[in-house]
């Protein structure tokens, strides 16, 4: 099959069936039939990778050069970058088809895809049965667009879960990298010491082909990690046998209901028969990591989005009395009410007076939950536990109360908050909705991580 007609039958499927999910923002139909033009001569010129001609999506998070980027937010609704994110320019260099942009929550903001500006993503899974399910976030236009099978992968970033949660919900395949594995430049930025960029698609081995093309140094982000990029896909076939697999005790608790454990500790024991040893241990402050992370996060944001101010870029309110109306009118027609609660919380965190009290007591808390993941590899090498408390909900059930959205966050964050690389792995059903398995490893162990679970597939 040649990549013209590869790429026109996801275009054709993405336009026949899109509207029910809304995954996708923008679509650049004519620019990828282009791209797959240029790379069928590649090929028949003999000079194709292994991505030539591969149609894929960017998460609307990533700039694309002459194609709108939005973050999913009114305030960059109109935004067309003038350069390429460095992801985007690895995956352009590397010959890959972009079919378009998908949806996300606003800023990355949100468990559930509905703090889009563009609307809500439906997830596939339970929509034959009558009921709207969310699609998780912030990476669900991604993760919703691979499980209808729109596109066959595409990037995601993972600030605190948004790659592995909705990986989880949709049941598809997601990996977040160590933090500094993947340049975050022309990434918009959401909380820039927790922000990282990652992989979805549908199996383990995909994601090594799609890591093999992001990871790597960046000298445009300060911090990004000069460290040699493995092949990742060499590894996957070793065989398990002596992995030494921990269960956070703290993971298995009561927020988890039987039906979600029972699947959990069905496919530990899928390992065990692959050879791993598995012993309890613990992450003591691992129930600390969302009140941090809800500090931490909104405080780098409040600074990150004060460039959103009507002069540079982005969205402007009509006609300003002056200076101080433009600001004020722009951020508040501009954002929605997600981010500005973020905002106000970020803005309070970092305010004279309770910047002890509150940004430097989590910033502390941080560490010792590094800490606790630091201590626990040197006893095991990879940890395994649910992603989410429950399956994919109904659309609304959440939406009025913040604190229950947030914890939905509640297995993913502290991996975010200490650095380590995580994925989420399809491992069941629950109700006949699609249940993940978190893999967590030691820093730069991406290749353990895609191994173990590429064994499990
Ligand atoms: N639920 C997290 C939040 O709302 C998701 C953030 C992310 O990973 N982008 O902050």
């Amino acid at each position: 099959i040649s990549s013209v007609e590869l790429t026109r039958e996801f275009l054709d499927r993405i336009k026949a069936e899109d509207k029910q999910y809304n995954s996708f923002i923008t679509v650049t139909e004519d620019q990828a039939l282009a791209d797959a033009k240029t790379a069928d001569e590649q090929r028949a010129a003999g000079k194709a990778s292994v991505w030539t001609g591969v149609p894929f999506a960017h998460k609307d998070i990533f700039c694309t050069n002459g194609v709108a980027t939005t973050a999913g937010s009114k305030m960059l609704a109109n935004f067309v970058p003038p350069y390429d994110a460095t992801v985007t320019a690895n995956f352009r260099a590397a010959g890959a088809v972009c079919l378009g942009k998908t949806n996300m929550d606003e800023f990355a903001m949100g468990s559930s895809n509905e703090s889009s500006f563009f609307g809500p993503v439906t997830n596939p899974w339970g929509l034959s049965s009558g009921d709207k399910r969310v699609p998780g976030g912030s990476s669900g236009g991604s993760a919703a667009a691979i499980a209808a099978r729109l596109v066959p992968a595409a990037t995601a970033t993972d600030t605190g879960g948004s790659i592995r949660q909705p990986a989880a919900l949709c049941g598809i395949t997601g990996l977040k990298p160590t933090y500094g594995r993947v340049s975050r430049y022309g990434m918009i930025a959401f909380a820039s010491s927790l922000d990282q960029g990652g992989t979805m698609a549908r199996t383990a081995e995909d994601n090594a082909l799609m890591l093999n093309v992001m990871a790597g140094f960046d000298r445009k982000d300060s911090t990004s990690v000069d460290r040699a990029v493995p092949d990742y896909t060499a590894s996957l076939n070793e065989p398990l046998k002596g992995l030494r697999v921990g269960l956070p005790k703290e993971y298995f608790s009561d927020q988890l209901s039987p039906a979600m454990e029972q699947q959990v500790r069905n496919a530990v024991k899928e390992y065990e028969k692959l050879g791993a040893t598995v012993k309890e241990v613990s992450l003591p402050h691992a129930k600390l990591a969302i009140a941090a992370y809800y500090v931490i996060a909104p405080a780098e944001a409040s600074a990150n989005l004060s460039r959103f101010d009507g002069v540079r870029y982005g969205y402007r309110c009509e006609n300003p009395q002056d200076l101080n109306d433009l600001y004020t009118r722009t951020r508040a027609e501009g954002f929605g009410d997600e981010v500005k609660r973020r905002i106000l919380v970020g803005t309070y965190a970092l305010s004279a007076g309770y910047f002890d009290a509150y940004y430097l007591k989590a910033q502390k808390v941080r560490r010792l939950i590094q800490q606790d993941f630091i201590n626990a590899f040197k006893e095991v090498d990879v940890l395994m536990s649910p992603v989410s408390p429950s399956p994919a909900f109904v659309q609304g059930a959440n939406t009025n109360d913040p604190v229950a959205m947030y914890l939905e966050d509640i297995f993913t964050i502290a991996v975010n908050l200490a650095g380590v690389p995580a994925m989420s792995v399809p491992a069941g059903f629950v109700d006949g909705l699609p249940v993940g398995l978190q893999i967590i490893g030691n820093y730069f162990e991406e290749a353990r991580l895609l191994n173990a679970a590429h064994q499990f597939q």
